[in-house]
């Protein structure tokens, strides 16, 4: 018996994509199908070239097709497409399909370190990734990219800096050196439009936007100028920072950003003799995940390259791959990844209920 395209999309409508609660048939993500005697080819199209259940979703894929009479070999590709926002429409002239902003409730929790090592990690799994650093009091991403200028602008639109795979555009590129970084409610309206409107970013899966510490004005006006598709908070684990982070979380919440969840940074240190050292306290950001309803997205330990890599513009993801700090980013940033494609998705009606927390 040869199978057909109904029999297999039968099969297929059998399996689930974790994060979307839906089948991969009605999320029209089964694409190519063909059948030749009883060899079935087609492309799976995810949400995200950074989908964390990449893997589970292939194998259940396969094991559901392999069910259907007279198939006996896949032709499998993966592929992927990050839906587009639908909030981002017609308010940023630019093709971005998401901006997700990383705050903080107060300065020196590692907000800068997590957006510029979750860019590099969504650039390295296939990903269109911009980086626009709007932290006014302290951008610090140039030095944390080694990038040290801007390409020429062209005609009125200013050219992003490339690096990691990443483009990036901070305030620190637009003043001098020396000049005291003064920016104010109105101004730093102007200068995001001028971030959005004037820069040529070309296409971009995820631009990640380093918000300004706290849930002042500047946070504030930033939240409000911008279509975010959703918000992540980054905190300590010790209690004083939680009081912080859980104001940025509300101030998200009242601007009806969906908060994608909390981030824990500096939670622990591995000692070369096996022990683990809470130096900042213990469990304070999955606390305040659950305090606030949100997800709690994981906990990034401390290790001195990663400062070391921050001060010479080299990005721990990309320097050290393989070490449990990176490790620990790449999983976060996937699951931003896959959290973002739900929030999108909700946004555009193209869910049935609103999942996002
Ligand atoms: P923020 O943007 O919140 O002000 P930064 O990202 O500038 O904070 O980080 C503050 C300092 O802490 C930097 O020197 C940075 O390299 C360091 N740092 C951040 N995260 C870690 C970590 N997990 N391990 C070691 N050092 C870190």
């Amino acid at each position: 018996m040869t199978p057909t395209k109904e029999s297999v999309l039968a099969a297929l409508s059998k399996v689930q994509e974790p994060e979307l609660h839906q089948d991969l048939v009605t999320l029209n993500m089964i694409r190519n199908l063909e059948i030749a005697g009883d060899k079935v080819s087609f492309t799976v199209m995810l949400t995200t070239p950074a989908c964390p259940l990449r893997g589970r979703i292939e194998k259940e894929v396969r094991e559901a097709v392999m069910t259907v009479d007279g198939v006996k070999t896949i032709d499998l590709k993966m592929d992927s497409d990050v839906p587009n926002d639908g909030r981002m429409r017609g308010l940023v002239s630019m093709p971005i399909r998401n901006a997700i902003a990383i705050g903080s409730g107060k300065g020196g929790v590692g907000k800068s370190t997590v957006s510029v090592n979750i860019a590099v990690a969504l650039a390295q799994s296939g990903a269109r990734v911009g980086l626009m650093d709007a932290d006014i009091y302290g951008p610090n991403t140039p030095t944390m990219l080694g990038v040290e200028k801007l390409p020429p602008p062209n005609g009125q639109k200013l050219i992003p800096a490339e690096a990691y795979g990443i483009k990036m555009i901070s305030m620190g590129l637009l003043v001098k050196p020396g000049q005291p970084l003064i920016w104010r409610g109105p101004m730093l309206n102007s200068a995001i439009r001028q971030f959005l409107g004037d820069v040529e970013w070309g296409e971009l899966d995820y631009l990640i936007i380093d918000l300004p510490p706290g849930t002042g004005d500047a946070a504030l006006s930033l939240a409000q100028a911008l279509p975010l598709s959703g918000a992540v908070v980054v905190t300590l684990p010790q209690l004083v920072s939680l009081e912080d982070a859980s104001r940025g979380l509300n101030m998200f919440k009242q601007l009806e950003v969906p908060i994608l969840g909390v981030v824990e940074n500096m939670s622990y240190l591995d000692l070369p003799d096996g022990t683990r050292m809470d130096l900042f306290g213990t469990g304070g950001g999955e606390e305040l995940a659950r305090a606030t309803n949100t997800t709690f997205l994981g906990k990034i330990p401390i290790d001195q390259n990663v400062r070391i890599g921050g001060d010479t513009g080299k990005p721990i993801v990309s320097s050290f791959p393989e070490s449990a700090v990176a490790k620990s980013i790449q999983d976060i940033a996937q699951k931003i990844a896959a959290k973002a494609s739900v929030a999108a998705m909700s946004a555009n009606n193209a869910l049935p209920i609103n999942i996002v927390e």
